[in-house]
């Protein structure tokens, strides 16, 4: 363990580890997996990736758990968004089973940078994928670099552990059809304004509606959204929404905790109805909302929050899973056995 760190201080944000993994992607074909010590990657200006966005990437965490043990959650899921986000980007696709190879590997080598149990943070893992090759033209790269690298993390959002929404009704973060269902870099210098405007406010971030008609809830910033009422677990459905493997679980674990599951447009008229209100995602993992504000009605919704909720029992139910205190009976959890 890190002597010198502050767990329970540690916010969102980065923090230099020893190690990451990187591979080459050249002459049509992928390089074996390399261990770096170096912060920095060496690029040739006209690389795709600064010009014409060719980037995705994820986000998965490594959980130190009570018996011991260090469990990663679904990471064959996020290999898998990674190949379609590539696929739509034009880009090299990195296999599924070396994705998993090199998280596990990145994982390993920063193991003493894996915050302990119960101290409220977790091993961040950032795979990314950039288009390193020189164009000038639009078109896609003929070089490209897979880095995984991991950083301690607390929690996402700042202050008590609820946070407060503003309803974007000004700036949209992808197009109907554009790359709002992938996890491209992109869309986040998309939604910087959206972002900043909505903070100088005083809010903790945007709920963002559909792009098209401006009549539906599509997510929040970097979550999904969900709402909960009269026994059910409802979700946005919508193109230009990216799918949460955090939301995914959830709606598997709602149901088989007896909720009746709807992923469905959600009109904006219907948020008046939902008694509960949340943001999920790795790293929000679920954050009750107990205040949306509309700045063209000049409303404010306002949810039920606290331990005696749904959104507090969901949120158990998914920790004690990747945390391995209650059955993995959906068969989500790797245990990394080389860490002890
Ligand atoms: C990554 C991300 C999420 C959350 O996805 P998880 O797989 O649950 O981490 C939600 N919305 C957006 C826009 C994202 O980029």
């Amino acid at each position: 363990m890190k002597e010198n760190l502050d767990w329970a201080k540690l916010g969102f944000s980065y923090h230099k580890t020893p190690y990451n993994i990187r591979c080459y992607y050249r002459n049509g074909k992928w390089g074996e997996l390399e261990i770096h010590s170096d912060e920095t990657i060496p690029m040739h200006m006209a690389a795709s990736c600064l010009h014409y966005g060719q980037e995705a990437f994820e986000g998965l965490k490594a959980y130190r758990c009570k018996d011991g043990k260090v469990r990663l959650f679904r990471v064959d899921e996020n290999a898998k968004r990674m190949a379609s986000s590539s696929e739509y980007l034009q880009m090299a696709v990195f296999p599924v089973e070396r994705f998993i190879e090199a998280v596990h590997k990145v994982v390993e080598l920063n193991a003493e940078y894996i915050p302990p149990y119960e101290s409220g943070a977790s091993l961040y893992i950032r795979p990314l994928l950039i288009g390193t090759g020189a164009q000038v033209g639009v078109k896609p790269a003929d070089e490209y670099l897979f880095v995984v690298f991991v950083t301690p993390v607390g929690p996402y959002f700042k202050g008590d552990g609820e946070i407060t929404m503003c309803l974007e009704r000004k700036y949209d973060r992808a197009a109907p059809h554009g790359t709002g269902h992938i996890k491209a870099g992109g869309n986040y210098g998309a939604s910087l304004t959206a972002y900043v405007e909505s903070h100088d406010k005083g809010f903790d971030g945007v709920l963002y509606l559909d792009p098209k008609e401006k009549k539906y809830i599509d997510e929040v910033g970097a979550a999904n959204f969900f709402g909960i009422k009269d026994g059910k677990y409802v979700t946005p459905d919508s193109p230009s929404i990216l799918p949460s493997i955090t939301n995914k679980s959830l709606c598997t674990i709602a149901g088989d905790m007896g909720l009746t599951v709807e992923r469905r447009h959600v009109p904006l008229e219907e948020l008046s109805t939902f008694e509960e209100a949340g943001a999920c995602g790795t790293a929000a993992v679920i954050t009750p909302i107990n205040n949306i504000y509309d700045p063209e009605e000049d409303k404010t919704y306002r949810f039920k929050t606290g331990d005696d909720t749904w959104s507090h029992k969901l949120y158990r139910r998914l920790v004690d899973i990747q945390y391995g205190q209650a059955e993995d009976k959906f068969g989500w959890v790797t245990v990394l056995d080389s860490i002890r």
